[in-house]
C-alpha cells in the first residue's frame, strides 16, 4: 500500500504574478489525509478552491480556477510540482489572484516542496489506473491516455519556427525524473504575441526572468536550459492540468501540439469515463478491463 502524502510544515514564498505584475505571497500548509489540493485566498476570507476539474475556470494562456467567486489563476506548474512530488493535501494560500510565475518553470516549487519537507498519512492512496483508451482531438490537437504500468507522458509541438519546428519527447514521470528533465524547463512566448498580451493588460509581469521569449530566428534570452526546453515544458503543463483530476493518473499520457484547453478539457473528459478507469492502491495492482467491451476491442485482444 501506498500512503498519501503532505509537507512537514509551513512554509511560505514571494513572487510575481505573470499577468498582473503583482507581488504574490505564496504559502504551503500541511493538510490531513484526503483533504486533497485546495487554494485560499487569504484577501478574500476563508473560503477555498479544491483543485479539480469542477472548479475549471478562464482557461486561455494558462489554467485558473474558481468557486463562489474566488478564483486563483496559473496554477499548473505548481500542481505539476505538487503531483511529481507525490504531495496528495495540501492547504496552499494566496494573497492575490495569481500563483507567482517565479522562473516560468516548476523547479521553485519543487524546491519549495522539499525545504518543508514531506510526510507520510496514515491513509492509503488512490490511484486512478486507466484500463482502456480515453482520446479527444479538436482539428490537428490530440490528446490521449493509454493503460500502462507507470505514468509516462509522449509530447510532440510543431511550430513553425526556426528553433521549434517538431519537438518530440517520451518520459516516464517519477520524482527524480521530472526533477531533473522537466521542473526546469520554462514557459516560452513569441515576441511578436507580447505585445499584443500587454495591450490586453496581460503579461504584465513577463519578461526574459521568467519566460523564454522566441524572435523571429532565436530566443531573445541568454540560453536554453536544455535544447529541447520548449516540448519538456509542454510535459510540465500537461502533468499539471492532468492533477485536476484528483488522483495520480497511472497511464500512458500522448499529446500532439495541445495546450491548457485541450489538456483540462481531457481531465473532465477522464472522470466522465469512469468505464475507462479502475481507482486501485498500487500502480500494479492488476486490473481487469472492464465487461462489456466493444467487438473492435474483443477482436483485437482475441488477435493478440
Ligand atoms: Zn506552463
Amino acid at each position: 500500500m501506498d500512503a498519501q502524502h503532505t509537507i512537514r510544515r509551513q512554509i511560505s514564498c514571494v513572487g510575481i504574478g505573470l499577468h498582473s505584475g503583482n507581488k504574490v505571497n505564496l504559502t504551503l500548509k500541511p493538510a490531513p489525509a484526503d483533504f486533497g489540493i485546495r487554494f485560499r485566498r487569504t484577501d478574500l476570507g476563508s473560503h477555498e478552491v479544491p483543485a479539480t476539474v469542477q472548479n475549471l475556470a478562464g482557461i486561455q494562456l494558462a489554467t485558473g480556477l474558481a468557486n463562489n467567486e474566488v478564483s486563483v489563476e496559473t496554477v499548473e506548474h505548481l500542481l505539476a510540482a505538487l503531483v511529481s512530488v507525490g504531495i496528495d493535501n495540501l492547504r496552499i494560500e494566496l494573497n492575490s489572484p495569481e500563483v507567482p510565475i517565479m522562473d516560468g518553470s516548476a523547479a521553485p516549487f519543487v524546491y519549495l516542496i522539499h525545504e518543508a519537507g514531506v510526510k507520510r498519512l496514515q491513509t492509503p492512496r488512490k490511484y486512478l489506473k486507466i484500463v482502456r483508451p480515453i482520446a479527444i482531438s479538436r482539428g490537428d490537437k490530440r490528446i490521449a491516455l493509454f493503460p500502462s504500468d507507470h505514468f509516462k507522458v509522449t509530447y510532440s509541438i510543431s511550430y513553425d519556427h526556426p528553433l521549434l519546428r517538431h519537438q518530440s519527447r517520451t518520459l516516464r514521470i517519477t520524482e527524480e525524473s521530472f526533477a531533473e528533465e522537466i521542473a526546469p524547463a520554462r514557459t516560452f512566448t513569441f515576441l511578436k504575441d507580447v505585445e499584443m498580451l500587454r495591450q490586453n493588460g496581460l503579461a504584465l509581469g513577463g519578461s526574459l526572468d521568467n519566460a523564454i521569449v522566441l524572435g523571429e530566428t532565436g530566443v531573445l534570452n541568454n540560453a536554453l536550459r536544455y535544447e529541447d526546453e520548449f516540448v519538456r515544458h509542454k510535459i510540465l503543463d500537461a502533468v499539471g492540468d492532468l492533477a485536476l483530476v484528483g488522483y495520480p493518473v497511472i497511464g500512458h499520457l500522448v499529446a500532439h501540439r495541445a495546450g491548457h484547453a485541450l489538456h483540462t478539457e481531457f481531465a473532465a473528459k477522464i472522470l466522465e469515463e469512469s468505464q475507462a478507469w479502475r481507482l486501485v492502491e498500487s500502480p500494479f495492482e492488476p486490473v481487469s478491463a472492464p465487461v462489456g467491451l466493444p467487438v473492435k476491442d474483443m477482436a483485437h485482444r482475441l488477435a493478440n
